[in-house]
């Protein structure tokens, strides 16, 4: 069978595929401490279930808006002007299948053949596959456990071509956990304003931040830099809602309205009744949102602190999300052999760091119970003592 060259060009996720080897493996009794879930662990809070429920009741099951429920839209729009200082009105925000589908929607309407995307490394292994989906190129910026795996100004500047459309900003990040100061923000979005690029800001673990951190939107650094801003968020990881799909994309008209058309000829409107799930989110009591970031914040605590102890593992400290990134180049193993040994030998599920461009490190997720966490890093301990 003959394909479009453009999906040969275009890996599937390998952190999917070990989430599901895992998955497979419990399945078959086998005991196995999982550090691969992207997701958090929680059920989604009763009141947001309550409220898609009493939707679905009451009717809410047609075709809507392709943009999303005129509600949702505004509710977006309110919450990026009070949490983010954004001055969006409802029209710039458009309703999408997950975070996921905004920045793919973004990439297929802003992105000519031979365009450049600034993505710095370790990146949400997404990020460049879907710049080769709309033809363009990923131009990936290296960054080292030293800086705290953050670009610079200068290196952002210096890698800035005449092709260069869009820098890919994701604070806190997949798979680091590290946040970006506000002055890092500001420096950067000096830049983005000096080169006259655009920034798509993935925002969608901003309310999971530990120790003080806090996270600011490049956009609100002044009109300069929210012409060049486009904010990518959802509900999945501040309300646990993975599965309901459910994200958003705001931004300049122009652009809105573009993948608005984009949209209206791929997906039309998401799951009408599971948006007024969303509208109860961002209208009710926010505290659901605090309770499952203070349990990341225990866990957080306690693996950090076990991580610490292990020999030849070196581990920044992350500022926010649910994953640490531990170095494990002192095994001798790059990082694809470094887990499928560790699911092999100990039945410890993580996810290798070349799925994120950065051989040397794993990523383990902490959006699981402390009894696993627990396990698992005991187990992780236990392996990486044969190669020191
Ligand atoms: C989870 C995630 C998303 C969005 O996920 P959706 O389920 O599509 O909303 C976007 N960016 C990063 C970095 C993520 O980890």
């Amino acid at each position: 069978m003959k394909l479009a060259a453009r999906v040969g060009e275009v890996t599937p996720s390998l952190t999917l595929a070990i989430a599901a080897t895992a998955k497979a493996m419990k399945a078959e009794g086998i005991d196995v401490c999982s550090f691969s879930a992207g997701e958090p662990d929680f059920d989604t809070p009763a009141h947001i279930k309550a409220a898609a429920a009493k939707a679905l009741e009451a009717g809410k099951t047609k075709y809507g808006p392709v943009a999303g429920e005129p509600q949702l839209r505004a509710a977006i729009a309110k919450k990026l002007q009070t949490d983010n200082g954004l001055n969006y009105a409802a029209e710039n925000v458009l309703v999408t299948n997950g975070g996921k589908h905004s920045l793919y929607n973004l990439m297929m309407v802003l992105l000519n053949p031979g365009d450049e995307v600034i993505i710095p490394a370790p990146y949400w292994l997404s990020y460049p596959e879907m710049v080769r989906l709309a033809d363009a190129v990923p131009v990936i910026l290296p960054t080292t456990e030293e800086t705290g795996y953050k670009i610079t100004p200068d290196q952002l500047r210096s890698a800035c071509t005449s092709k260069t459309r869009l820098l890919v900003l994701n604070s806190p990040s997949n798979p680091t956990g590290m946040v970006y100061s506000p002055a890092e923000i500001r420096a950067i979005a000096e830049v983005v304003v000096e080169k006259d690029i655009l920034v798509v800001s993935d925002e969608i673990y901003e309310k999971l931040l530990y120790d003080g951190a806090e996270h600011v939107s490049i956009g609100s650094f002044g009109p300069e830099i929210f012409a060049r801003t486009l904010i990518s968020n959802g509900f999945a990881k501040a309300y646990s809602m993975t599965g309901w799909r459910l994200g958003y994309l705001a931004g300049p008209l122009e652009i809105i309205k573009a993948a608005n058309t984009l949209q209206s000829h791929s997906t039309s409107n998401i799951c009408t009744f599971a948006q007024y799930g969303a509208i109860a989110a961002l209208e009710s009591s926010q505290d659901c949102v605090e309770e499952m970031r203070t349990a990341f914040a225990d866990r957080r605590r306690f693996i950090l602190d076990r991580l610490a102890a292990i020999p030849g593992l070196t581990c920044p400290k992350p500022d926010g999300a649910f994953y640490v990134f531990p170095n494990i180049s002192k095994s001798g193993l790059k990082s694809l052999e470094f887990c499928k040994q560790l699911l092999e030998n100990q039945q410890v599920a993580a996810i290798p760091g070349i799925a994120f461009g950065a051989d040397d490190c794993i990523r383990l997720s902490y959006a699981t119970d402390m009894a696993t966490i627990e396990k698992g890093i005991d187990r992780l301990d236990k392996f990486m003592r044969q190669y020191i």
